[in-house]
């Protein structure tokens, strides 16, 4: 989303942002444009303000870590029901000099005590409906946010993490300009929202959402990034604001006076302070796939992401012939995405042994899986997964359900070293668990409703059911593109499951269907994730529905937008193109740091 900044203006003309693409306003302000080319470092977010943040720290000689997390902090303020230290995500760096890419998962944990029976209600033994499990305490995993960026700092970046909160407190001290999207965003969950005290205070003020065109101040978030810049993330992961944490999940701040009306009981959940203090980061390699000549890097389990997107371009590039028309080429873009989704749904969780995730992104695999698709007609879907331990083309039994968030956040960073971050987090659902934490200004997750509420896969285990101290599964894929060794493109979107072919379809647009990155930002989006019908944008439909009918794909209903991303390519010559989305939820912000060389 696109606020510019209220009071933030000032301090932003006074740091001197340059931004390449538009120029700046008569007003002063900058003005943010989708796209930006040029020099010395480059940041994409969806935000204005969190764009000039990051902006504001490369300018000032920090790094590509330094500004992810400097701006992160500041999504964390404005957008913050897509993400927050509330939540969990996944960082991936290339780091310039020894030309390596490190992942962080800072993906939400379950507590100690959960079962696979977490969302099971023992009254009637029947999984909860999804809002009934998301706005409650039990939906909520240990969040692993701040830790990221404490850790991606130490290890990578030369500031702070102390510092690198400043600038966002300024912000959610100051204020921002409430836009459509933010307003929008209160009012689809506003009797959610309206059930507790905190968070219809700073949400829903005078029993609305806030106005478009007001300003939105949270101090209380203000003084919760200031006491962690005092006092380190043990207060966090160990004291006060983690106890507070904690009595929000056993104990849910409803409002003596509710606003609206929600349909379900609210339950609290398990998390303890001890899951609290007990949280830890992962940092698995990245999953690898070739591409094209191209090698993609991305995200290892817990998120499925990574491995879907490496294993459905793995069969893309076996089974398309180089000939191939656009009607060709989307057409092998959905089936092997549907492939991709039957297998992850089989096969991935947090658990999965990487024998297994290196068999499904393995070359032979890829044979296995595009000999089943027909150059001249649409397989049935739900197509079943494949059998990993057979060999020729292969054979299966059941499908897998679908998700579609619209939450989550995704940020892409580089610098004029070379490193790059690529950044997805989270807290699930827009608007979370829909409860702010009383007193410190930040919503909780509801990233635990992303295991599955009940087994999904027949008579085969199910890899994402709940457990002890488990992560749920995840479809971020904060991915990295490299070129003959050489960073070419740095990508990834918000979206739950359609977060994977968005990030796919992007690659495809960019790579075979030769459009600038710009273009493959912009163009309509179609996503396949193996159910019946293929979700897609309006103009997706129109333009290439007919043709696509005719092999006998079918489409659902359309939906207003899939995805939110943001992303970088690398030019010759040490050049960026920083892109992000022109329109969809609200268009986002993409700025360089010189416009010349
Ligand atoms: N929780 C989702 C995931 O980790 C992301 C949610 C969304 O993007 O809407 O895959």
């Amino acid at each position: 989303m696109r606020f510019l900044p209220a009071l933030t203006a000032l301090s932003l003309t006074t740091m001197g942002v340059v931004v390449a693409s538009p120029p700046a306003t008569a007003g002063g302000n900058p003005a943010l444009g989708p796209t930006a080319t040029g020099y010395g470092g480059a940041v994409a977010t969806v935000d204005a303000n969190a764009t000039a943040v990051g902006l504001d720290v490369l300018r000032r000689g920090g790094n590509a870590v330094d500004a992810a997390i400097a701006a992160a902090a500041t999504l964390g303020v404005t957008e913050p029901f897509s993400a927050g230290i509330g939540g969990g995500g996944f960082f991936v760096y290339y780091d310039a000099k020894r030309k390596k890419i490190s992942t962080i998962d800072g993906r939400e944990t379950a507590p100690a005590s959960a079962t696979e029976r977490l969302f099971i209600d023992p009254a009637d033994g029947l999984p909860y409906d999804f809002n009934e499990a998301r706005v409650s305490g039990l939906s909520v995993g240990a969040p692993g946010t701040l830790a990221t960026w404490e850790s991606a700092a130490r290890k990578w970046g030369t500031r702070s993490l102390s510092s690198l909160l400043q600038p966002a407190a300024r912000v959610a001290e100051e204020g921002f300009v409430v836009d459509a999207t933010f307003n929008q965003q209160i009012a689809a969950i506003a009797p959610a929202f309206g059930q507790f005290s905190s968070t219809s205070e700073l949400y829903l003020p005078g029993g609305a959402p806030p106005a478009v065109g007001s300003i939105q101040r949270n101090p209380d978030l203000a003084a919760t990034y200031r006491l962690i810049a005092r006092k380190g993330t043990d207060v966090f992961y160990r004291g006060a604001i983690g106890a507070d944490l904690i009595e929000t999940v056993q104990n849910p701040p409803i409002a003596d006076d509710p606003i609206g009306d929600w349909a379900y009981p609210i339950r609290p959940g398990a998390l303890t302070r001890a899951d609290l203090a007990g949280y830890r980061l992962r940092y698995p390699d990245p999953v690898r796939s070739d591409y094209r000549g191209l090698t993609v890097y991305g995200m290892n389990t817990p998120s499925s992401g990574g491995t879907a997107v490496g294993e459905a371009l793995n069969i893309i590039e076996k089974g398309l012939p180089a000939s191939a028309s656009t009607t060709e080429k989307l057409h092998y873009y959905l089936e092997a995405s549907a492939l991709a989704f039957a297998d992850r749904n089989r096969y991935v969780g947090a658990d999965t042994p990487q024998r297994t995730i290196r068999r499904l992104l393995s070359d032979r695999w890829a044979a296995q899986r595009a000999c089943q698709i027909d150059p001249g007609k649409a397989l049935t879907k739900p197509v079943p997964p494949g059998d990993i331990t057979a060999t020729g083309c292969t054979p299966a039994t059941v499908g897998g359900p679908a998700e579609q968030g619209q939450s989550t956040t995704n940020l892409t960073v580089a610098d004029k070293w070379g490193n790059i971050v690529e950044y997805t987090f989270t807290i699930e659902a827009t608007g979370g668990n829909t409860m702010v934490v009383p007193g410190r200004g930040f919503v909780l997750n509801n990233e635990l409703t992303d295991f599955n509420f009940a087994p999904t896969q027949g008579d085969a285990p199910d890899p994402n059911l709940p457990g002890p101290g488990k992560r749920p599964r995840s479809s971020m894929s904060p991915t990295i593109v490299l070129s003959d060794g050489k960073p070419f493109l740095a990508l990834g979107s918000p979206g739950g499951a359609t977060i994977i072919t968005t990030v796919l379809q992007m690659i495809l647009n960019r790579v075979d269907l030769g459009m600038t990155l710009p273009e493959a930002m912009a163009a309509p989006r179609a996503s396949q994730r193996n159910t019946a019908g293929i979700q897609a944008e309006p103009a997706f439909h129109t333009r290439y529905g007919p043709a696509l009918t005719a092999l006998g794909h079918t489409f659902a209903p359309d939906v207003a937008e899939l995805g939110a991303a943001t992303a970088i390519e690398f030019t010759r010559g040490g050049g960026f193109i920083a892109s992000s989305e022109p329109s969809r939820r609200g268009g986002g912000a993409a700025a360089v740091v010189r416009p010349a060389r």
